[in-house]
């Protein structure tokens, strides 16, 4: 495995990407055979590498990738993926061209935008296909679903735009089991309306993760995972129960973490008790005892209020972080477990029995999975499996 070249800091994240094919494998088997899997990739593959992780997927036989940009498109057209992608995000009118020139699909959802890609594609002779984004009650892009019908109506008569799919977006299907499905609802009789006039839009997808997990009625024909891909659960973690807090409706996956933090020890030292560790001296030890140091740190996206809380597993057994997260480093108090400098941390992983979840982090730092793996730095190489 060791056949990157990592640096000379023994920090880094392994990427499993046989367990990236067994969490698309899991999803698929929710899912109807037919239904369409558009990858969600964006953000660097949510920490994971986009490049690795897309090729992956593409050999899997994914249909569809999305990201958040067209910038994030590029790059996957110049690794050479031929896959169709959608930027889920909007772009500004000025900035079409790429669209074109890397045949990318965008989000639309305002005539302005339309009409500044129906004149390019008429000029260029081809037209384009588009998804047309609705808010169904998430709030964020897309065309009012009051208004939704009539827009996709005069988008239609537009010649050089292909209406290839429709989509929205859930803004809580974790929480709100009532709204989430009034909003499957409004964009199944949307369809059906257009149906009933002719207009028949090829791809149909709302399902997220929990969407993909929770509700069988929002599959339409194509899913867009994003965090079940990297084997994370799209679920609130419990800080108090250590546990996610599963919705009951949730369908069984199993899913495998595909990323793993790691370390290894760069200094040792004994130190009396009343010996103050890291800016602030917020943790002072009780006892005689042994201070390690890690080189991770908040500048690498180890989040700073995991200061004094975040658990590390060292030959197999559960240690916490001590004292303030600095930039650069972390110290753990050991107490009095026999290392050297050299021996490796698990900071998010498996080590021996013991095990660290993302999602455990994310509820001792006050914030969701995604955040975590996404916030890692470019300053920790991934390692691939
Ligand atoms: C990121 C994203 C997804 C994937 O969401 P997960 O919760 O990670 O599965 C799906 N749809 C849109 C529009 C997104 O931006």
């Amino acid at each position: 495995m060791n056949k990157n070249y990592i640096g000379y800091r023994p920090t880094w994240a392994e990427i499993n990407l046989s367990n990236l094919a067994h969490n698309f494998q899991q999803i698929k088997k929710l899912v109807s055979p037919g239904v369409k899997v558009m990858a969600c990739v964006k953000a660097d593959a949510y920490g994971h590498g986009l490049i690795k992780v897309a090729r992956k997927l593409a050999f899997c036989k994914v249909d569809f990738f999305g990201v958040a940009s067209v910038d994030e498109g590029i790059s996957l057209r110049q690794a050479g993926l031929k896959q169709p992608i959608l930027i889920m995000g909007l772009l500004l009118k000025k900035y079409i061209h790429p669209v074109f020139e890397y045949h990318l699909t965008p989000a639309v959802c305002d005539e302005d935008l339309a009409f500044a890609l129906n004149r390019k594609a008429r000029l260029l002779g081809v037209p384009i296909n588009a998804h047309i984004k609705v808010d169904t009650g998430m709030g964020r892009i897309g065309v009012l679903y009051k208004d939704s019908e009539e827009f996709i109506k005069r988008i239609h008569k537009l010649k050089f735009i292909n209406i290839e799919g429709v989509f929205t977006h859930f803004p809580f299907a974790g929480q709100d089991r009532g709204f989430t499905l009034r909003q499957i609802n409004l964009f199944d009789s949307l369809i059906r309306r257009l149906k009933s006039q002719g207009i028949n839009i090829p791809l149909r997808h709302t399902a997220n993760s929990m969407g993909i997990i929770g509700y069988k009625n929002s599959h339409f024909n194509m899913i867009r995972p994003g965090l079940a891909l990297y084997g994370l659960y799209p679920a609130k973690y419990d800080v108090g129960t250590a546990q996610c807090a599963v919705p009951t409706f949730m369908t069984k996956i199993n899913l495998k973490p595909v990323l793993s933090l790691k370390t290894r020890i760069i200094f040792v030292k004994k130190v009396p008790v009343g010996f103050g560790v890291s800016y602030g001296h917020t943790y002072v030890t009780k006892k005689k005892t042994i201070i390690v140091t890690l080189p991770i740190g908040y500048g690498d996206g180890y989040p700073r209020n995991l200061s004094n809380q975040a658990p590390v597993l060292i030959k197999g057994r559960h240690f916490k972080v001590c004292g303030n997260i600095c930039m650069d480093q972390i110290m753990v108090d050991v107490g009095n477990l026999p290392v050297k400098a050299g021996d490796e941390v698990v900071l998010i992983g498996s080590q021996g029995k013991s095990r660290i979840s993302v999602e455990e982090l994310a509820g001792l730092a006050g914030t969701i999975s995604y955040e975590i793996v996404c916030g890692l730095g470019s300053r920790v190489p991934r390692l691939y499996q």
